[in-house]
Formats: structure tokens, sequence, C-alpha cells
């Protein structure tokens, strides 16, 4: 049986039909230990530890000649086990504790922990990076594809992270949409805009002459796009 592939706890946030750049979602490599050690002061405030920990060594604070850090760190840091991939976030509550009779007898304080990749995007556009951008971070970033640690891809669309569902000319998609959208992008298909002309001319007429271009832009993308559904 071949195993489920996980889904990215993604969430998408400013989604915009107007920005539609193409970009991977990855996943970036950080060392826990490259994050500031903070404690929590008796008053509840997260302050930069004055104390710390000496054996609390980043392993991105291997650098080259020229200040960077080295390219293979994240390989290092994967051996020691700091799992840089992820990133884990512990936090507490507590919970009222009751006896038989529903007579409330104390509070428990309760650990809760989750552990999400580090989702980053990168723009694969011809036009910022000749569409090497996802290359270029896995080679010398040490990013990783979604596929590469189990997950399902998502959507190609800038901010998007719904699951992709078509493929198309330039990529795996939540839907036509932002299929279109892209390819529109890629292939430089113009999406037309009716001015206000200095003539009157009444709403409705402006307004069939909008949707009119726009149902035009559409169908240009989506002759372009060749989008098609997975599976
Ligand atoms: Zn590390
Ligand atoms: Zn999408």
């Amino acid at each position: 049986m071949v195993e489920k592939k996980k889904q990215i706890p993604g969430f998408s946030q400013g989604v915009r039909r107007n920005a539609s750049t193409r970009t991977i979602k990855m996943v970036q490599p950080i060392c826990p230990n490259s994050k500031q050690d903070m404690i929590r002061t008796p008053e509840g405030r997260y302050i930069p530890n004055p104390e710390p920990d000496p054996t609390r060594q980043s392993c991105q604070e291997d650098r080259d000649e020229n200040g960077n850090s080295r390219i293979g760190w994240w390989n290092a840091c994967e051996e020691r086990g700091h799992n840089p991939y992820f990133t884990k976030r512990v936090w507490y509550s507590s919970e009222d504790i009751f006896d038989e009779n529903d007579v409330m007898t104390g509070t428990k304080r309760v650990r809760h922990e989750i552990e999400r990749p580090n989702i980053s995007q990168v723009a694969a556009n011809i036009r910022v990076n000749s569409g090497r951008g996802p290359l270029i971070k896995q080679r010398a970033s040490g990013f990783k594809r979604l596929a590469d640690l189990g997950y399902e891809e998502v959507c190609e669309f800038r901010n998007c992270q719904n699951p992709a569902t078509v493929t198309s000319a330039v990529g795996g998609f939540c839907g036509n949409e932002h299929a279109q959208l892209c390819a529109a992008d890629f292939f430089g298909v113009y999406d037309y805009q009716v001015p206000n002309s200095g003539v009157l001319a009444n709403q409705e007429i402006i307004d069939n002459g909008r949707r009119r271009k726009s149902r035009q832009f559409m169908a240009e993308a989506a002759e372009v796009a060749q989008a098609r559904p997975i599976k």
C-alpha cells in the first residue's frame, strides 16, 4: 500500500488575483540553535537569556570566508539531531480538576507541543530568476521540496497553500483559476481593462464591455494554461 502523504498545516493569506506570480512552497532549514535563547521573566515577559547556554551552538554559525553560512551546514545540523526542517512550539495551559461530584478540586498544568515544517515560498518566475529559484535554494541553502519530506505539494500561486488538484503548462495549482492566472502572467496574456472614456456611456454598456473583456482574458488564459485534473 502506498503511504498517504501528509498535508502541510497551510493557510492561504493574502492571495490576490492581480499578484499571479508563481511560487514553490518549500521547507527551509533553520537550526533551532540559531534562534535567540529567550527566558521568561517572573512577570511573564520574554527577554534574551543573559546567561546563554554555551553548548547551544548554532550550525548556521559555520561560516565560509565570505561570512555566509557554509553550504551543507544543514546536513551537519541534521546529524546532530537538531531537526532543522521543523520548528517545535511548546506551551502550557491549565485545566480545572473536578471530583466525582463535579466539585472543582484544583488545577493541573498541561503541556502542549506542535511541530511544523518551516514553509517558505520561493519565486519560480522566469522574470525573477530564470525560474531557477527553487533549484538554487535547494543547492545553496538546503531547502527541500514538500514531497521530499512526505508532504503533498500545494498550489503554486503566490501565497496560496491549498492542495494542488490540477496540473498545467506552468505547474500544479488548487484549481483552474490559479493555473490560468499564472499561465497568463507567464505567457504575457494581457488582462484588458475597459477604460472609462470621456464619452457619456451608460453604466450597463461599460459593465457589459468589462465582462466581455474579462471573459476574453480568461479564455485566452485557459488556452495557454492547459490545466487538467491530477490523477
Ligand atoms: Zn543545528
Ligand atoms: Zn491556489
